[in-house]
């Protein structure tokens, strides 16, 4: 069997969804189980309409509201011929374009819009895409059943990145999917979205379907996980920044964790944990060319003669110092930042300590990072007034970028090319950290100098093995 998950860009119009179900019929063998992801664009819509009702702008917030509806409607309306179907399915949307209108006006009313809000909001988008997709494949001859996966995922309450508790979620997977699967029904399933115990809607984090693709490739033991989306496979550095990017034919599970921690938004970081669980290898295919064989992700990488596998960005970063000559030496500084770093609930993309002691760089998201400056001002009140920290400053606009390949381990001279192409080109480093497992140097740096450096790096680290093989 096949989990196979396919992406807001695969199912985007109608159009896609026929394209979709094609390439799921050519699949029906492999007794595949589908999940998939709002139309491309939904989610943000969805968003978007509910900061309108909160900030007041209620026409606004209809309107998007009506749009995307619409947009729903509209699909029904010409791919679904079958009378008593589209009527079946039209019925389905309303309601739930109902439901979203009452949670739209409740956000008005009370002019709160929590996480818990928020992830009930968002699950809109994948409960609307989900019938459309099951009644196109019923209509082509497929038979096939939507399943809300707020049924099926148990996840704890971190309503926005919730985890999900595996063996509770792959007992709900045998009891209500697998009998109909068995049956020759091809099961079609909201990715993004799971409940927690008290029944509440949860979603696993933005680009969560990949996620969710995997989870019901663990629960059903496939034979692969596979990942349609808009290109053909993990390429050397995100192709519409670097077009001359190289396809990856394989790379481990580890090099793609990484990888997509740091920025490549191919793949969800999370994807990676059920399918390692099972040693089920992952896919990554384009539903705009099938026949391309993509990138496979398992144990084994294609790090041979290819130190160096991807260069990444990741942006919209704040970069928190806090300095002093008082903290030379003083180890529980360290113990105190990380703990209010813990308790601001602040994430970390990277830190980075100088030796001496003077001075600690904290990389974090650029919603965060004046709460996490709050409560270090608080933590370190005395130190502050007293002289013994500066002020802690905040550099906005930044951007980690990161090299990254298992390759790198043992193989001399990386580190010195990166930053002589950063040099040569006047690109000012302001952090710069190296994981121990030497799996991935990554620096911080200005936000608008970012596609500049991933494009000036791919060249000098990437492009240069590859040249250098060819011309060997
Ligand atoms: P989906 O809608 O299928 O989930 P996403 O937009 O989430 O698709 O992910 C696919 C996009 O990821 C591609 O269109 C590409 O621009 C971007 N991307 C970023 N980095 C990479 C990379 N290294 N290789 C391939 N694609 C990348
Ligand atoms: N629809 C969700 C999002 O836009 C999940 C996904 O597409 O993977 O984040
Ligand atoms: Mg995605």
């Amino acid at each position: 069997m096949i989990a196979m998950k396919f992406g807001g860009s695969s199912v985007g119009s109608g159009e896609r969804m026929v394209n979709v179900a094609k390439i799921i019929q050519s699949y029906i063998s492999k007794k595949p189980v589908v999940v998939i992801s709002a139309l491309q664009g939904v989610t943000d819509t969805l968003l978007s309409l509910s900061d309108d009702f909160l900030h007041r702008r209620k026409e606004e917030g209809q309107k998007k509201l009506n749009q995307v509806g619409e947009k729903h409607f509209e699909i029904i309306r010409e791919y679904i011929k079958d009378t008593k179907r589209a009527s079946e399915i039209r019925k389905k949307i309303e309601e739930l374009m109902t439901q979203l209108e009452e949670v739209a006006h409740g956000v008005y009313l009370l002019r709160e819009f929590s996480p818990k809000s928020l992830a009930l909001v968002s699950s809109f988008g994948e409960r609307l895409s989900v019938p459309l997709l099951s009644g196109i494949l019923q209509e082509m001859g497929t038979p096939a059943k939507d399943f809300d996966a707020r049924q099926l995922v148990s996840t704890d309450d971190e309503f926005l990145s919730a985890g999900v508790d595996m063996k509770t979620t792959c007992s709900q997977f045998k009891k209500y999917v697998f009998p109909v699967w068995k049956k020759g029904v091809v099961p079609v399933i909201t990715g993004f979205i799971g409940s927690c115990r008290e029944g509440l809607t949860t979603t696993l984090g933005r680009g969560g379907s990949d996620y969710s693709g995997a989870i019901v490739g663990a629960c059903f033991d496939a034979e692969e996980i596979w990942i349609w989306t808009d290109v053909s496979g993990i390429y050397s550095a995100d192709p519409r920044i670097v077009p001359n990017a190289k396809g990856l034919s394989s790379v481990s599970y580890e090099e793609a964790s990484e990888m997509s921690y740091f920025g490549a938004k191919v793949i969800h970081p999370k994807t990676m944990m059920p399918a390692v669980m099972k040693k089920i290898p992952i896919r990554i295919k384009n539903t705009f060319a099938p026949k391309d064989s993509g990138t496979l992700i398992s144990k084994k990488t294609m790090t041979k003669g290819h130190p160096v596998q991807i260069v990444t960005a990741i942006k919209k970063l704040d970069l928190v110092s806090v300095q002093g000559s008082g903290m030379i030496g003083v180890p529980s500084i360290s113990a105190r930042i990380f703990s209010t770093v813990d308790r601001a609930k602040v994430h970390l993309f990277m830190y980075s300590q100088a030796s001496s002691g003077y001075n600690m760089c904290l990389v974090t998201g650029n919603q965060e990072s004046h709460r996490l400056k709050e409560m270090l001002e608080c933590e370190f009140s005395h130190e502050l007034k007293i002289g013994a920290l500066d002020q802690i400053g905040i550099l906005s606009s930044m951007s980690i970028v990161s090299v990254i390949g298992s390759g790198m381990r043992g193989t001399p001279g990386i580190a010195g090319a990166i930053f002589a192409a950063l040099g040569d080109h006047s690109l000012n480093i302001m952090a710069i950290a190296q994981g121990s497992s030497q799996l991935n140097i990554s620096m911080v740096i200005d936000e608008s100098d970012a596609d500049r450096a991933v494009k000036i790096l791919h060249d000098a680290v990437i492009l240069k093995h590859f040249e250098n093989k060819v011309g060997s």
